[in-house]
């Protein structure tokens, strides 16, 4: 019945991609393959380059940030990249996660970050319950489901949460007014915490990879990765197709 339904819904609404209008998919394989890869790694903070994607020396002296560091898939500046991105968001468009998560894995598996190792657990950032209901989707969290189950590492999409609602980062222009935007924006859902340390879902001692779709200020993740500090995992790594 499903199929038959997605048969016609085809026909009706015939999809065509987003790159060079071919019909079929919204984004069709050449395009897929045309859209850049970063091979580069750099210090979140200052720009340095960083091999493995570390916040440098100086600035971890610096600033004490709670995130290890910030690792960014393909390049805003490809407009394609951008488009997709426009659609999924904001025209909802949910099966665009599936290209948008596949250019993160193709980052990790270049980049040999992720050696399937147990240690490792994904954690979307939340969307309010507000903005969900409008969306429809967490766009955050449709990635984070596609590559854990890609790469066959846990996903915890229970234990942060968004503690109030904000206003979406882009549409701040001051960074002052972005950082008390988003301060004390998430909390840790102890219900989900609470649970015993066997359970493959505790964060305690794991590498956390925070998900998030595109990074617009790293004050988002940071503040993530503060919420999830007191917690005692290993490491915190923020993850995003781009950096806007
Ligand atoms: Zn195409
Ligand atoms: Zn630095």
């Amino acid at each position: 019945m499903k199929r038959v339904i997605h048969w016609l819904l085809d026909i009706l609404f015939p999809k065509y991609c987003l790159g060079c209008n071919k019909e079929n998919s919204y984004l069709c394989k050449d395009c897929f393959a045309a859209i850049p890869i970063l091979q580069n790694a750099h210090c979140f903070l200052c720009g340095l380059r960083s091999p493995t994607g570390h916040v440098c020396k100086k600035c971890k002296n610096k600033f004490h940030p709670a995130l290890s560091g910030l690792l960014i898939a393909s390049n805003w500046n490809n407009l394609l990249l951008r488009q997709i991105i426009y659609k999924y968001k904001y025209s909802f468009i949910k099966e665009l996660s599936q290209p948008l998560s596949q250019i993160i894995i193709k980052f990790l598996l270049n980049l040999n970050f992720i050696l399937l190792n147990s240690q490792f657990i994904i954690i979307p950032v939340p969307l309010h319950k507000r903005r969900l209901q409008w969306r429809g989707f967490n766009q955050a969290e449709l990635l984070a489901q596609e590559i854990s189950g890609f790469l066959g590492i846990p996903i915890n999409n229970q234990i942060l949460e968004r503690a109030r609602y904000t206003l979406p980062q882009a549409e701040i222009k001051s960074k002052q007014e972005r950082y008390q935007n988003i301060k004390n924006v998430f909390k840790v859902n102890e219900k989900i915490n609470s649970t015993s340390l066997n359970n493959p879902l505790n964060i305690k001692s794991k590498i956390i990879i925070l998900i998030d779709d595109i990074c617009t200020t790293t004050s988002t993740l940071e503040e993530c990765a503060k919420t999830l500090k007191p917690l005692g995992p290993k490491e915190i790594w923020a993850l995003a197709i781009a950096r806007g």
